[in-house]
């Protein structure tokens, strides 16, 4: 839709002082906010809360960092074996080459990862994910509606971004917290490691279980990874307003089919996510040239 791109390139927002290589906090006070869990356990709030990057939210996680990623390192692996790799020497490339593009820009928002990027088999499904510990999945049905490394990049910066926001530990915070609150004080929490995680509830929590058709985060979460997603596609040099693109093109192929597409399954479209993209475009693009990558003018028709 060029026209309402036109409008909302023509109509910059004044954010200025964008730092690409580091997070751009907005100054804001460390409160604890929304979150079930949160409202629960207020005054246990404190050890949990932590600043989601680029948006600045504050968020609650009651459960330990190091299990969420050991029991998606074992998803990811479950993973491994339940879907045939890609034999496919072009799409491992690519993928591996925007991975690495990708990683490399959010290094201080998820330091601890050991990025992983594997290309499945699975052509029916237009969809990829991303765990937290930086293991990441693409489905060769994605490579349907990606032209460029762009727009293969705006899809896996809105998985990373869902990583470097620890949306599953909201989300698997939240579960635990309405299962029963005793459990994840008494374990989680602390931290002890009673292992009452387990992969089959991270992969819940990522909307991996059943066929990868299961919704996984809400509507919040997903225009937070898309706000994240687009600002980490500009750091890394790749061009933000194929972001919208991507999700134009998802709109057109789940048009007139009885189920859509597998991603959007999970990450239902809606004008509001991309008018929120071209909200936050004339800050990505100054994000963009910033980078250094692909310094091009922004054209306004
Ligand atoms: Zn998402």
């Amino acid at each position: 839709m060029p026209n309402i791109r036109s409008r909302a390139l023509a109509n910059p927002i004044n954010r200025t002082n964008v730092t690409p290589s580091l997070p751009d906090y907005p100054m804001k006070a460390a409160v604890c906010t929304v979150v079930t869990a949160a409202a629960l356990f207020g005054t246990l709030c404190s050890p949990g809360c932590y600043q989601v990057p680029v948006t600045g939210r504050s968020a609650v996680s009651m459960v330990s960092d190091k299990q969420v990623v050991q029991q998606s390192m074992e998803a990811f692996a479950e993973l491994k074996k339940r879907y045939p790799l890609s034999r496919n020497r072009e799409y491992n490339e690519r993928v591996q080459r925007v991975g690495d593009r990708l990683s490399k820009v959010v290094f201080w928002d998820v330091p601890d990862a050991e990025w992983e990027f594997v290309v499945f088999e699975v052509p029916q499904q237009i969809n990829a994910f991303a765990m937290a510990g930086g293991k990441v999945g693409v489905f060769t049905g994605l490579f349907k509606i990606i032209q460029n490394d762009d727009q293969l990049a705006s899809v896996l910066a809105h998985e990373i971004a869902h990583v470097a926001a620890r949306h599953v530990n909201e989300r698997l915070s939240q579960d635990m917290a309405i299962q029963g609150g005793g459990l994840i004080v008494g374990g989680i929490m602390a931290g002890s490691g009673t292992g009452s995680i387990t992969s089959g509830a991270v992969l819940d929590a990522y909307g991996l279980t059943t066929g990868i058709t299961a919704v996984g985060f809400d509507r919040k979460k997903e225009k937070e990874a898309d706000h994240i997603g687009l600002i980490y596609l500009a750091r890394a040099g790749y061009n933000p307003e194929e972001a919208i693109k991507v999700l134009e093109k998802l709109e057109e192929e789940s048009a007139g089919k009885p189920l859509p597409p597998a991603w959007l399954s999970t990450h239902p479209s809606s004008p509001e996510r991309i008018l929120q993209l071209m909200d936050l475009m004339p800050k990505a693009l100054e994000v963009y040239r910033q980078s250094g990558r692909k310094p091009t003018p922004v054209l306004i028709k």
